[in-house]
């Protein structure tokens, strides 16, 4: 059978990172973009997530830090210290890592970052704006789907026309994926666990993107050949030999000898989030000047 042409997140990561350091030298050298980091208690795979992305913003030549509290700090306490962040005007991006600890209303959290200075893409306003459809070079979108759009364009296919399946709905990855495709002139299914003839309904799509958090749940015969499938999960496994391996929301090998184009688990979307993170904060240093 045929075999897919792999989309590399890795690569155009490393690209699109590039791109935001020549862009901090040229255009903002006097005064460089900052990212301030707020991780709240002692996750470990959030401290992870947050030195890589501390690590690939001081290669970009982007500025900030990393604010720590402890998990038994108060609502009042997290606030207090976004809104510090939020009213410095020397500070472009205010990232607060999910998942906060369960006695913190995120949402409250979240709302304390200005619109102008969420580079995660997660405040109502923004979301709001996404979803009317305002032109996106101004509005800060949710890292992980604008990612993806990245890769869509690393395929040359045009998403014009074309009929594009989003499986999830969740507020932070398919439901903005799904807008992000709507502005790019597809014709957009949302499914999720609801959905009857999931296997028919991802069938039809030119473009297939997965975001459901379920190791391997979408098979070959459920994709187009020729498609362009985008795995957006990451789900921690443990291997035949005992060790425990990253796969993502596609069945990988089934799905590559059918579609036209798909991305890897690892080195496909994941890479591409912090990259997008980068892009964010450039563009919200922009705001800075704009205002
Ligand atoms: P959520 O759990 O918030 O959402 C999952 C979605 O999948 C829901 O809308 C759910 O439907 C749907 N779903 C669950 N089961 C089924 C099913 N059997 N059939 C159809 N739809 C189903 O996850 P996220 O959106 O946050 O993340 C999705 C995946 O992406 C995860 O693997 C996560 O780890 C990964 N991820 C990766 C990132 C990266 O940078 N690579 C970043 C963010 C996430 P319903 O709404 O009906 O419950």
């Amino acid at each position: 059978g045929m075999t897919a042409q792999i989309l590399d997140g890795k690569g155009l990561a490393a690209t699109v990172r590039a791109r935001v350091a020549a862009e901090v030298r040229q255009r903002f050298s006097a005064r460089p973009p900052s990212l301030h980091v707020v991780l709240v208690g002692d996750d470990p795979a959030s401290a992870v997530y947050v030195r890589n992305k501390e690590r690939a913003a001081a290669e970009a030549g982007i500025a900030g830090a990393i604010h720590r509290l402890p998990a038994a700090a108060s609502e009042a306490e997290i606030l207090e210290l976004v809104e510090r962040l939020a009213a410095d005007d020397a500070i472009d991006g205010i990232l607060v890592q999910l998942p906060l600890p369960a006695h913190v209303q995120s949402a409250r959290i979240l709302a304390a970052i200005p619109a102008r200075k969420d580079v995660a893409g997660f405040h109502p306003e923004n979301a709001g704006r996404l979803f009317r459809g305002e032109p996106l070079g101004e509005v800060l979108v949710p890292c992980t789907p604008l990612g993806c759009m990245h890769l869509l364009g690393l395929s040359g296919v045009d998403p014009r026309g074309k009929r594009a399946v989003v499986v999830g709905r969740s507020a932070i990855v398919g439901r903005p994926m799904a807008m992000l495709l709507l502005a790019a002139d597809a014709t957009v299914t949302i499914a999720h666990s609801r959905t009857e003839n999931l296997a028919a309904v991802c069938q039809e799509a030119d473009i297939l993107v997965a975001a459901v958090g379920r190791p391997e749940f979408v098979r070959g015969s459920w994709i187009k050949p020729g498609a362009v499938v985008l795995d957006v999960g990451s789900n921690r496994v443990t291997g035949v030999d005992g060790g425990s391996k990253l796969v993502g929301d596609v069945h990988f090998a089934e799905a590559s000898a059918v579609a036209g184009w798909i991305t890897p688990v690892p080195g496909g979307v994941g890479p591409m989030t912090i990259a997008c993170l980068l892009e964010n904060t450039l563009l919200a240093r922009s705001f800075a000047d704009a205002r």
